[in-house]
């Protein structure tokens, strides 16, 4: 943070609140907020009204904070007995003032929470998507809240007066959303935060609204904020008294009949700061001994840091309408993260820590009844609705695949919601349910290839005997594949097996099994020449074209697996693989011949390193030493010509 400059000493009073007793400062804000900002300035998203949406979402935020603490701490010196939101405005001056009697922020707390972009990874995506000139792109910003910035889409002015609960001074924020804002400590600052907001020139055809006009405001509040638990009131310079303008029921509490789609949506925009619709709503009322109510959402895009460490989990927690946490990762598995929304438990403490919460037998039950619920709605949805499952895999099937190998209690669930890539149609991924279905009569396995590309396995070595036979095999690419696919065993009784691992046996024709016979010797040769890179050389089953190719042993991990454990910092030891020959092809008949007349001398041994190294390339393996192979190649290859 860079405190440019001091203006000199004043103590003024003014029209926000409060009395200034302390020198403005002036701070830069952070570069990615900066870009932020912009971003709202120049209004990348045409739907200005959200604006308040936003502003009056802080504000509730706020109010729940402030009962939380209050309820906590007998001491706090703070009045909660009408806590409310209030939009005031002035026709004249143009402005807007939303303010709250809630929780405040200390001067550091405006000074870290309003100044930057403190969010994991958000303030790197800002920069990331700024640099890729991503302009007017709205669907891409409503992946992160945006939250108080979006006051400039509508202002050109912003000031804020806050003042923490328990604390004697406020403090006082102005900007005009440039490089830069002010700060300054005020004397009389009422408790919570009041947001003023010097509006815009009305410009309707760029949907920028009169919002000084109460009608106007009525409106966007009944839209959008409708639910929020807290009185919303309004007061107009020529009303006589407050009026209210939202029904304060919480959505999650009421029945699902009288509920709007349009209503649900504002919900799930409002617990996920998300700017898109819902992709499914899930709406839970628990009744009996264990009472609780829950109302998720699926979004219908992944967030950016789905995949990142610490990343956010979206569901809330309320106790009997009293707002406990935010991301209650007690409530659902981590595989489940990218559900949004609200869980409301009766029989809880309001003084739970997270730590408490994690052995809580109540939360357990609800966290088994929640996940049951959500895979319900997803097997529903897959049968019903194909292709909007079809998008919801796409988003998230790579987190909930990671349910296969963390949640053991649901593992068949999950297996029933699984997409995966396959031979069968290489356009569109299949359920395993559907691949058993087109099993051969005399098929007892699902097969499958674990690797990194998808186009890799696709045109594997270890598919060619599978393809000769019409028999599907599954493409597995995703990291968490080589993981679920080990430890699941079967689906439905059928066992997952390998195409790369062990023998198969696809009951080819006696007539076409190698002649084991004649190939001992150059078997033998070659087990001693390449002994140190393979476990042992054999002839395959399982190639038509390919001369050779390298297969896991039966207990051994996949070169996939492997790689996963060591991108997980465990050193997993290379297990040797299995080299086998294709006797059909003619290098391979041509090598048996050459060795049979003149032993194994440098040429021949020469080819049996250029076999391994082959086997190695088709399967997209690494080489140890692919300068050296590439020069003994070019050689060879020079030789021919
Ligand atoms: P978000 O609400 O998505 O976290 P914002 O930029 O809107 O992002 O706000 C940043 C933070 O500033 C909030 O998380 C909150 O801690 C604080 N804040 C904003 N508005 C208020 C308010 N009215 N009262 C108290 N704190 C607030």
């Amino acid at each position: 943070m860079l405190n440019l400059h001091w203006h000199s000493n004043r103590v003024s009073a003014n029209a926000e609140g409060g009395r200034r007793v302390s020198q403005v400062e002036t701070f830069e804000f952070q570069a990615e907020a900066q870009q932020l900002l912009q971003l709202m300035i120049h209004s990348i998203y045409s739907n200005k009204d959200v604006f308040l949406r936003e502003l009056v979402s802080n504000a509730s935020d706020a109010l729940d904070k402030l009962r939380l603490e209050s309820l906590i701490d007998k001491d706090l010196d703070a009045d909660t007995s009408d806590l409310h939101v209030e939009l005031a405005v002035d026709r004249e001056q143009r402005t807007l003032t939303i303010r709250d009697n809630g929780i405040g922020m200390t001067r550091e707390q405006v000074v870290e929470l309003i100044g930057t972009i403190a969010r994991s990874g958000t303030a790197e995506f800002v920069n990331r998507w700024q640099q890729a000139k991503h302009d007017g792109n709205a669907e891409l910003i409503g992946k992160f809240g945006i939250g108080f910035y979006s006051s400039f889409m509508v202002a050109d002015r912003v000031v804020m007066v806050t003042r923490r609960a328990g604390q004697a001074e406020g403090t006082r924020w102005e900007s005009a959303g440039s490089d830069t804002y002010e700060i300054s400590t005020v004397a009389d600052a009422a408790p919570g935060t009041a947001v003023t907001l010097h509006l815009k020139p009305v410009d309707e055809d760029n949907h920028l609204f009169d919002y000084a006009d109460p009608a106007v405001l009525r409106r966007i509040v009944k839209r959008y904020s409708d639910f929020i638990a807290w009185p919303i009131r309004m007061r107009a310079p020529e009303a006589e008294s407050d009026e209210t303008l939202n029904s304060m029921k919480a959505l999650w509490s009421r029945s699902a009949a009288e509920i709007t789609p349009q209503e649900y949506t504002e919900f799930y925009r409002h617990v996920s700061h998300d700017w898109t619709d819902p992709l499914e709503t899930v709406h839970l009322r628990a009744e009996g001994t264990l009472e609780f109510d829950a109302l998720l959402f699926l979004p219908a895009h992944a967030p950016h840091d789905l995949f990142m460490r610490g990343a956010r989990r979206g569901v809330q927690l309320y106790i009997k309408r009293v707002f406990i946490m935010d991301d209650c990762e007690a409530l659902l598995p981590e595989y489940l993260r990218f559900v949004k929304g609200v869980v409301d438990a009766a029989d809880l403490s309001l003084n739970v820590s997270r730590e408490i919460l994690q052995q809580d037998r109540q939360i357990q039950t609800i966290r088994r009844r929640l996940v049951r619920k959500i895979l319900g709605t997803l097997k529903d949805m897959l049968a019903k609705d194909p292709q909007r499952y079809a998008e919801f895999w796409r988003e998230f099937g790579q987190a909930v695949k990671e349910g296969l190998v963390n949640d053991a209690d649901n593992r068949t669930a999950i297996l029933d919601l699984v997409q995966l890539a396959s031979t069968h149609d290489p356009a569109a991924p299949t359920t395993l349910r559907a691949y058993t279905e087109r099993m051969k009569a005399d098929q007892t396995e699902i097969f499958y290839v674990v690797g990194e590309q998808r186009a890799t396995l696709e045109s594997s070595p270890h598919l060619e005997a599978f393809a000769a036979n019409g028999i599907e095999v599954l493409l597995l690419h995703d990291p968490v594949d080589a993981m679920w696919v080990d430890m699941v065993g079967d689906f439905d009784g059928k066992a997952f097996t390998s195409a790369s691992r062990g023998e198969v046996d696809l009951k080819a024709d006696a007539a076409e099994q190698p002649d084991a016979e004649g190939f001992a010797e150059l078997l033998g040769w070659l087990g001693e020449r390449l002994g140190e890179k393979v476990k042992q050389v054999r002839l395959s089953t399982r190639l038509t074209t390919s001369a050779a190719c390298l297969v896991t042993d039966s207990f051994d991990a996949s070169p996939a697996l492997e790689k996963l454990y060591r991108a997980m910092g465990q050193d997993l030891p290379k297990a040797k693989r299995i080299l086998e020959l294709n006797p059909q092809h003619p290098l391979v008949e041509k090598l048996r011949a050459a060795h049979a007349e003149r032993g194994g001398d440098d040429t021949l041994g020469e080819t049996a390193e250029f076999l391994y190294a082959m086997a190695v390339l088709a399967e997209g393996g690494e080489l140890d030493d692919p300068a050296g192979f590439t020069r003994r190649l070019a050689d060879r290859l020079s030789r021919t010509l």
